[in-house]
């Protein structure tokens, strides 16, 4: 009997594995066709500065405008790094961040910093770092700027490979944030040595800060660390008008989450970019 059901089991494991190989197949494609057809849309998530309420920046977010739905990074992104399809996908965010930059900058607007997302095979990809070097020179993006968002996590796989790479990114004028700062393990001396600009605080420390004091403490102390080595600070997932409250006090410089803005549409983005005083956000 017992043999009986192991062999139901591998035959339902190798069920499993054609299923999903198909699925595979299918979404590979469905990426491909999806970046040549333009489905897959930039959304800008607006970043404010903590003490007058500025807008400083947006964080760009990909939103794909399938035919069955909106589909979020979650269900396609991780696939997307997997399979080496999120190379394809980086050439095309970037590409879309220029062009709009571009235009931006061409109807006369502020100039403005957008923060793009990098995953650890675009930033060990040397490919990418060339087709980002040549495709910088094509466009005119005036006095904005892009920065790249690379995780803390990440940035740790290869910690001398990545800081070759980051000097690379500053040499070609782009600034650098280390994203969900405070669950990748990196070291004090990795911190250190890594040319960055930016730590953006891991929404985790800011759910529950208002209750958790030890939240606090942890908040105030990656700020400090990260003021004295000459990085500004960013906090992400900011839910509540009492959380922003006490980030302003313990001297975070930026502030990003839905209290102050969704990730949004280009057109929206747009509005707030050429209303700057219909903006009404308190803290
Ligand atoms: P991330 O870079 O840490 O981006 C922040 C995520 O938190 C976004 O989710 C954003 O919508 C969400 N968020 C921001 N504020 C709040 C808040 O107050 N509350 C809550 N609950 N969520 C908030 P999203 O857009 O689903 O993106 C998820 C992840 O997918 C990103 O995490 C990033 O790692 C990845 N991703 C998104 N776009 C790209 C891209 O173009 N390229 C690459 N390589 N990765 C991307
Ligand atoms: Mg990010
Ligand atoms: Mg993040
Ligand atoms: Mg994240």
């Amino acid at each position: 009997k017992a043999q009986e059901e192991g062999s139901g089991h591998t035959v339902i494991a190798q069920k499993d594995k054609l299923l999903q190989s198909d699925a595979v197949l299918t979404l590979s494609r469905e990426i491909k066709e999806g970046l040549k057809n333009r489905e897959f849309k930039l959304y800008f998530q607006p970043i404010f500065s903590s003490q007058d309420l500025r807008l400083a920046g947006a964080e760009v977010l990909l939103r794909w405008k399938h035919i069955e739905g909106m589909r979020h990074p979650g269900m396609f992104i991780p696939f997307a790094e997997k399979s080496g399809l999120i190379i394809d996908i980086g050439y095309y965010v970037l590409e879309e961040t220029l062009r709009m930059l571009t235009h931006w900058n061409h109807s006369g607007f502020l100039p403005i910093q957008l923060n793009i997302n990098l995953s650890l095979r675009e930033l060990e990809s040397i490919e990418f770092m060339n087709h980002l070097n040549r495709v910088l020179y094509q466009y005119d993006i005036g006095d904005s700027g892009i920065k790249y968002e690379i995780t803390e996590y990440a940035s740790m796989h290869n910690p001398i490979l990545t800081r070759e790479r980051l000097e690379k990114l500053h040499q070609m004028g782009i600034k650098v944030a280390l994203d969900d700062f405070g669950t990748g393990y990196s070291s004090f001396s990795h911190l250190a040595e890594f040319p960055i600009d930016t730590l953006k605080i891991d929404k985790s420390f800011v759910d529950n800060m208002v209750q958790d004091r030890s939240k606090q403490h942890i908040i105030s102390s990656i700020t400090k660390l990260g003021h004295s080595l000459g990085m500004n600070l960013v906090a992400e997932g900011i839910e509540t008008r009492d959380q922003a409250k006490l980030l302003q006090q313990m001297g975070v410089d930026l502030f990003q989450g839905y209290y102050f803005a969704k990730p949004m549409s280009q057109l929206e983005f747009q509005y707030l970019l050429t209303h700057p005083d219909e903006q009404k956000i308190t803290v």
